[in-house]
Order: structure tokens, then C-alpha cells, then sequence
């Protein structure tokens, strides 16, 4: 088994949609900034599981200055890396996924996301866990300035496929 790690922020911003493990959190009365759809949940994930199988970062996988990347659904990229994993002969065995958020409240959505990402990963959904937390109203996620997400993942060797 391999464990990695994975962390990313993104701001508000105005004017955008909010979407979260690949779910439109359609409460939200903010989205995320960013190249992609900013879904910062899966960022993390995918770090996460890039890390796990030292393959670098998304950063590297998907570069900003790639024009076609340009609003990219975060579902669509989080299938090439589990299918870029696969092909190295890993595959996910358990995620674990805290997203902090001082709003939208998520806890609703906490169902939904988990078995979004199970179906991305094809993975049971027992297998993938979701959290929110808030910081009590500190730093910038308090302030409301954005969403940061935490994601830790274990791989398991698997046959090449
Ligand atoms: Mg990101």
C-alpha cells in the first residue's frame, strides 16, 4: 500500500458556480476561482492520489496555460488520473476527504458527493469518506475569502489493467 496527500485552496468569486467532489452546491451564492470549474475537493484528491504514486502533482498532469483546459469539469480529470494510476498498477483502496468551508452549509451535500466520487472511481462507496468542518470563523476560509480541501488517499497495487 502507498498513502498520499493532498491540499489545495481556491478563492470566491463572484459570478461563478460553486461545484464540489464533482456536485453543483447550487445554495452556494458564490463559486471558486480558477482555470478548471475550481472544484477544490477534487484537486485535493487528485493530489492526493498523485502523490501517493510519487507521479507528481495536477499541476504538472494538467497545466494552467493549457488552453483546453479552460472550465474543465474536475470529474473528467480525476477519471484520467485514477486511469493514468490503473495504468501504472495502482488503484484507489480508501480516500479520506475534509473540505473547510465557513459557507455554503454542506452537510446536505455530504451524501451526494460521496457516491459522485465512488462512481468516478468506481469504487464502493464505503471506500470514499466526505467531512466538512468550518474554522470557527478564522483565517480565510472564516473570513469567507475561499474554500480550502484536505485529502488523504491509500493505493493499492493492482493488476495492470
Ligand atoms: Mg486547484
Amino acid at each position: 500500500m502507498r498513502i498520499g496527500h493532498g491540499y489545495d485552496v481556491h478563492a470566491f468569486a463572484e459570478n461563478r458556480k460553486l461545484f464540489l467532489c464533482g456536485v453543483e452546491i447550487s445554495e452556494a451564492e458564490q463559486g471558486l476561482l480558477g482555470h478548471s470549474d475550481a472544484d477544490v475537493a477534487l484537486h485535493a484528491l487528485m493530489d492526493a492520489m498523485l502523490g501517493a504514486a510519487a507521479l507528481g502533482d495536477i499541476g504538472m498532469q494538467f497545466p494552467d496555460s493549457d488552453p483546453q483546459l479552460a472550465g474543465a469539469d474536475s470529474a473528467v480529470l480525476l477519471e484520467r488520473v485514477d486511469r493514468l494510476l490503473r495504468s501504472r498498477g495502482y488503484c484507489v483502496h480508501n480516500l479520506d476527504l475534509t473540505i473547510v468551508a465557513q459557507v455554503p452549509k454542506l452537510q446536505p451535500y455530504i451524501q451526494t458527493m460521496r457516491y459522485r466520487i465512488a462512481q468516478v472511481l468506481g469504487l464502493d462507496v464505503d471506500r470514499v469518506s466526505v467531512k466538512a468542518t468550518t474554522e470557527e470563523g478564522l483565517g480565510f476560509t472564516g473570513r469567507k475569502e475561499g474554500i480550502a480541501a484536505h485529502c488523504v488517499c491509500l493505493l493499492d497495487e493492482s493488476e495492470i489493467s
